[in-house]
């Protein structure tokens, strides 16, 4: 049985290989994302099992990305193709040399097209963690459920819940999210959330009152992600701070999800939280030091590489 479930959303991405308008045309490079995807790929190249649950279409670029998350190892004998629907796409615009202009094609697609029903229930309560984020609920009413249906099956089971707040703006307001997402976090165990994500619950402050303040809404650890200047986790009442390890930042986009990986990596393991906020920031530093998503993840023999920068230990 794998030991980390996850469900969600990937999309392939076209990403511009140099700068410029894509008004007028520019090469590109297709691969693949997705928040969860990305967590079981940080957790399958760190030596622990994965499985990942969703929907592409039954298309050339769904084909692509359950090559790619089977390649990494991740167990994808639960997704779906969806003849109704194509896979989703993510446009990568280098408008100038330093700003990305970044354009979704998701509404109604496969992806969005999540449902309970595609839920292997007897393999979720059979998992040691079950990770989900605030992405997916955000995508449709059915999608929700599915996030909701499996939050609830974990539970009863007592397989750890996993929570990246994960908002996204452009598929919600922050209402809609507080509201749909409050009703996730009293079901997890973990929760992770930038400040601005933690204050969708809690009154805004000092990130250690806003994590102890979303311990006491259900989560036994509350992780708050500080970018560049780390990251804190209060657990069972005690604070743990790490600072981020530093490295020339290429690519931000990924890092959450990269930490999220090397935390429940950890927790797999069996390490405390100390050394779960440590293997975190590294793979946060791996993902912000290589273009992509979830390509530049570390195998646990590559860690080496940066912890020799790691000065905060
Ligand atoms: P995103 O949504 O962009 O994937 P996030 O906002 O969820 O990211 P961040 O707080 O930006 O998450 O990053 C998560 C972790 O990655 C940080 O706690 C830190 O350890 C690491 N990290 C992020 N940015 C940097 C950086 N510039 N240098 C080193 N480590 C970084």
């Amino acid at each position: 049985h794998p030991e980390l479930v996850t469900l969600g959303e990937v999309m392939a991405v076209a990403a511009a290989t140099s700068p410029g308008p894509l008004a007028t045309g520019a090469p590109l490079r297709l691969g693949w994302a997705g928040a969860e995807a990305t967590v079981a790929v940080g957790v399958s190249r760190l030596g622990h099992t994965s499985a990942w649950t969703g929907r592409v279409g039954e298309d050339a670029t769904g084909a692509m990305v359950l090559a790619g998350l089977r390649a990494e190892g991740v167990d994808v004998s639960g997704a779906r193709a969806d003849p109704t629907a194509p896979t989703g796409l993510m446009l990568r615009e280098r408008r100038t040399a330093d700003r990305l202009r970044v354009t979704y094609y998701r509404a109604g697609l496969a992806g969005s097209r999540l449902a309970p029903e595609d839920l292997d229930e007897a393999r979720i309560a059979r998992a040691r963690i079950l990770h989900v984020t605030g992405i997916t609920p955000a995508l449709s009413p059915t999608a929700r459920a599915a996030v909701e249906r499996a939050v609830t099956v974990a539970r009863a089971a007592g397989v750890t819940v996993s929570f990246d707040v994960n908002h996204r703006e452009r598929l919600w307001s922050r209402a809609e999210a507080a509201d749909a997402l409050g009703h996730v976090l009293p079901y997890a165990d973990i929760v992770f959330a930038g400040p601005e994500e933690a204050a969708l619950f809690v009154p805004e402050g000092e990130p250690e009152r806003m994590a102890r303040a979303l311990t006491r809404l259900g989560p036994a650890q509350a992780v708050l992600k500080l970018g560049a200047d780390g990251a804190l986790a209060v657990a069972d009442g005690a604070l743990h701070v790490r600072r981020a390890v530093p490295v020339t930042a290429v690519d931000p986009v990924g890092a959450g999800d990269a930490f999220v990986s090397g935390y429940l990596a950890a927790a797999l393991d069996g390490s405390p939280v100390p050394e779960r906020l440590r293997l975190a920031a590294l793979c946060g530093a791996f993902a912000v030091s290589v273009p992509g998503d979830w390509e530049g993840l570390p195998r646990r023999a590559e860690l080496g590489l940066l912890a020799a920068q790691d000065i905060s230990r």
